[in-house]
């Protein structure tokens, strides 16, 4: 093969990649299409990398076949962790891919100078800035979330001051280099400063907002690679790159509108705390608790139940127990529907993928706002783990961290029950009124254990 042929082919392989992986992000957006969407993500990148390794420009492939040995002995570990942990290690991947650009970054540059254009220096300063505060504002909100380091949000006097005092200093630099490349000394200082900006960027944020952050930072690493992509001439890189990074960037803003949080307030309201108000009311008011037998009569009785899985669902891992109580419900003609909220869980999508793997079917599982009309006429509200996004604090109290945010009206049904262990408070850390309700019933329990109890009741003791 001529070496025409050969850049045609990288060509074409590439513009297959590119089409695949904007089909991925268009399947993935629905849950019948979700699995075609991963497989065409898949193959994109699979296409992309035996592309990239017909380059001409590479005279060595054993150093190639090494670092791919690496990947693929930490990538398997890493794909295999509990889907609970999935934000956490989706904040690794970034961590790791921002390494990478930075690195190329580094390269191109001690390579290139001074010969650097200036269009190419500035792209290459933003890819090196972006990929170092990437590293380790990946790898702090992973150890938050992952609880190695304090969740709580570190803040002082000044902050906000500090940290854009210091992304000043690295533009400033980056502005000189850009005029002058030859100024060898600046470029380590400019990367030292981005990796340090990473660290600060994510102390003053609580373990609450992780998510988001990790979304934030997800868009970050597809804008270094994007500009990677300008740095080495590589099209599929811009292309791969500014999907990542719009696509990051949207995920941010529809989490943080359904946290009714802006973004300014995520980066620097250091929300997260536990409320001291928490373990005080819960003092002071009495709660009513039900057993599973008893739980299993009121469900039984009902003609329409609505199901509201929460963090606690996923924790338990309890979604099999859910779908055998759909079918207990459903045999008895209940009327049985899912409330999913869009930030119910750690992440995005979080329970209509735990209730997909138990193959509840998708016509039962139905959006905040298009449930929410529905729970009025709803005889039984079940909660299960779920708390925050139940939390009527967040309609009726003013003084309250979550005061905004949109709720699942759960505390409007006949009766609602709550499966949850204890009186803890959920991620937001703060109390619930609707546990101290006269139509409330506390199930005290593990999600999976008490559901599992229930199932037993309806389908065996229980009538
Ligand atoms: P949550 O408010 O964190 O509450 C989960 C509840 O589950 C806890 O109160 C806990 O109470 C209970 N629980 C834990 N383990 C359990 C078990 N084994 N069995 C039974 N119950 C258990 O969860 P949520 O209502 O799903 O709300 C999600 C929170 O995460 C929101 O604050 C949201 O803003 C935040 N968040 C989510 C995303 C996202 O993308 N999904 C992103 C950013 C932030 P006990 O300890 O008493 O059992």
């Amino acid at each position: 093969m001529t070496n025409i042929s050969f850049e045609t082919v990288i060509e074409v392989t590439y513009l297959v990649a590119s089409a695949l992986f904007i089909l991925s992000l268009k399947w993935m957006s629905s849950p019948t299409t979700a699995r075609r969407g991963i497989f065409a993500g898949e193959i994109g990148m699979l296409l992309a990398i035996c592309g990239t390794l017909l380059h001409r420009g590479i005279v060595d492939y054993r150093t190639i076949a090494i670092a791919l040995a690496l990947g693929t002995i930490i990538g398997i570990p890493l794909g295999r962790v509990a889907m609970t942990a999935v934000p956490q290690r989706t904040a690794l991947s970034h961590a790791f891919g921002a390494l990478c650009v930075t690195l190329v970054g580094t390269t191109e540059y001690y390579i290139n100078t001074p010969g650097a254009k200036s269009f190419a220096m500035a792209v290459l300063c933003v890819e090196v800035i972006l990929g170092g505060l990437t590293i380790t504002g990946s790898l702090m909100a992973a150890g938050k979330l992952q609880e190695i380091l304090p969740q709580r949000p570190l803040t002082y006097k000044g902050q906000n001051l500090v940290n854009f005092a210091l992304l000043g200093v690295a533009v400033v630099i980056a502005i000189i280099l850009v005029m002058n490349p030859a100024h060898k000394e600046l470029f380590p200082i400019m990367v030292a400063i981005a990796v340090a900006f990473g660290v600060l960027l994510v102390i003053p944020i609580g373990g609450a907002d992780m998510p988001t952050v990790i979304s934030l930072l997800n868009s970050y690493a597809g804008l270094s690679a994007a500009a990677m992509g300008f740095v080495v001439g590589n099209k599929l890189l811009i292309i791969a790159g500014a999907l990542d990074g719009s696509s990051g960037m949207i995920l941010s803003i529809v989490m943080s509108k359904a946290m009714n949080r802006s973004f300014t307030n995520v980066l620097f309201g250091a929300f997260g705390q536990v409320q001291p108000a928490a373990a005080a009311g819960q003092e002071t008011r009495t709660t009513r608790s039900a057993t599973a037998d008893e739980a299993a009569a009121i469900l039984a009785a009902a003609n329409k139940v609505v199901i509201v899985p929460g963090y606690g669902m996923a924790v338990a891992q309890a979604q099999h127990k859910v779908r055998e109580l759909y079918d207990a419900l459903t045999k008895r003609g209940v009327d049985v529907k899912f409330a999913i909220h869009p930030v119910a869980g750690r992440m995005p999508g979080h329970m209509n993928v735990l209730l997909a793997e138990a193959d509840i079917p998708y016509d039962r599982l139905a959006d905040m706002e298009d449930i929410n009309g529905d729970f009025p006429q709803t005889d039984v509200a079940l909660v299960i783990g779920a708390n925050d996004v139940t939390n009527p604090a967040a309609r009726e109290d003013k003084g309250s961290p979550i005061y905004g945010m949109p709720i699942l009206d759960v505390d409007k049904a006949r009766t609602v029950m709550v499966i949850k262990r204890s009186m803890s408070p959920g991620f937001a850390g703060i109390d619930n009124p609707l546990y101290y309700m006269d139509r409330t019933l506390m199930l005290f329990g593990d999600a999976k254990g008490f559901v599992g109890n229930i199932v037993r009741e309806l389908t065996g003791g229980g009538h």
